[in-house]
């Protein structure tokens, strides 16, 4: 008989410990509002940016996709799953990272499980910011290469590194784009001179970037100027552009090659007609203008600075992600619980997610929030802090 007694022991464990993940369901669709529990609540919490999970546009362009294609692809890619409608949006999202080509893949998540394992293996070494995201962890993981770790965004000992690992076949520089937990950016510049002197392959996941950084919400490449220059640049369209699904972005060969070696292309079928309809119209609307990103900055600076003055420690973002660092988990659970209740859905966010003794509310603020939300909720923020005699 399998122990599940200790399975259940490790659970209580996680909530004595305020490291326990209390799912909300939500009763409204994505947006600056949500009903959860019966309760209207003010969205801090949702990578959802430019609210474009719930546009009128997006729906409505994924509706005519599923008219004309149906629900499902019906196989993977490489049998009978590709649509043109995926070759279309391929093009668009490459055309929008300035790169020559893309592949779409189911998520973000797989993405890196796409492209990581057959560009390097067990002859190779994997240059990896300790910050990286897990599925970024997990691909470096699955390709058997040997995984060095560099400080987060230190490129002094990325260098060191790469000369004191000059050995392999191939040598793989991974970064993530803009750290979802902190909201601090890549030195992408600095390791792009450092990839070409040394001979590395630069990649990046820029899952917090796009429809973020850049003109237009280009993403991280856009941002630095870099278009072309960047090996492998992974995305999402499961964030700012408010849908589900991934895509990896780079030249040409690397594309085929993955069509021809990546086991989520060919094994898992491919995104649906709903979610590529959908994500099409996200960068049309990000292509034909840049006011939803504009509005996104303003309302995260705004926000930013003000809770700096309420004398919240708020890390230090260089984007519109707000860690409000509270460093212990039982006090950040309980805080977020009384936001709750003061009509603030804001998670508390701990160990394994971040570093134990870095426990934070992460507050994601949208280009959906009006003035007054953002007014509620530091007016919230302050009642909570002064009750837990943190402020
Ligand atoms: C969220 C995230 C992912 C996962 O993206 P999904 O499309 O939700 O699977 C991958 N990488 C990074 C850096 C992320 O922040």
């Amino acid at each position: 008989m399998f122990e599940w007694n200790i399975l259940k022991d490790e659970l209580e464990d996680l909530k004595k410990k305020g490291l326990y993940t209390h799912i909300r369901t939500l009763e409204s669709p994505q947006g600056a509002w949500l009903k959860i529990s019966g309760k209207k609540v003010l969205n801090l919490c949702s990578n959802n940016y430019l609210g474009l999970a719930n546009d009128e546009r997006l729906k409505k362009s994924s509706v005519e996709a599923v008219e004309k294609w149906g629900v499902g692809p019906g196989a993977v890619r490489t049998i009978a799953g590709t649509l043109s409608l995926h070759e279309e949006a391929e093009k668009e999202l490459a055309h929008f990272k300035g790169a020559e080509s893309a592949m779409l893949i189911q998520s973000g998540f797989n993405a890196n499980q796409a492209v990581i394992p057959p560009i390097v293996g067990k002859e190779d070494l994997i240059f990896s910011d300790e910050l990286n995201h897990a599925s970024i962890i997990d691909g470096c993981r699955l390709s058997g290469a040997k995984i060095i770790r560099w400080n987060h965004l230190d490129v002094k000992d990325l260098e060191e590194k790469l000369k004191t690992h000059p050995n392999a076949r191939r040598r793989l520089i991974v970064t993530d784009g803009v750290f979802s937990m902190d909201g601090d950016v890549a030195p992408l510049d600095d390791i792009v001179k450092i990839g070409e002197k040394h001979n590395a392959l630069v990649m990046v996941d820029d899952a917090h970037g796009e429809g973020v950084l850049g003109p237009n919400g280009r993403g991280i490449v856009a941002h630095f100027d870099l278009e072309g220059k960047v090996d492998i640049d992974v995305g999402t369209m499961s964030k700012a552009f408010g849908v589900v699904g991934g895509y990896v972005a780079g030249n040409s060969t690397l594309i085929e090659y993955l069509k021809q070696k990546a086991r989520p292309f060919l094994f898992s079928s491919a995104p649906t007609p709903a979610d590529v309809g959908a994500v099409l119209a996200a960068v049309r609307v990000l292509q034909s203008s840049d006011e939803l990103v504009k509005k996104l900055w303003s309302n995260a600076n705004y926000f930013k600075k003000e809770m700096q003055s309420l004398g919240f420690d708020v890390g230090h973002s260089q984007t519109p992600i707000t860690p409000v660092m509270l460093y212990d988990a039982k006090i950040s659970s309980e805080f977020s619980r009384k936001l709750f209740e003061e009509g603030v859905f804001a998670q508390s966010i701990g160990y394994p997610t971040v570093q134990k003794g870095k426990a934070r509310i992460r507050v994601m603020i949208s280009a959906v929030h009006t003035e007054e939300d953002l007014k509620f909720a530091l007016e919230r923020f302050k009642r909570v802090g002064k009750e837990l005699n943190l402020i």
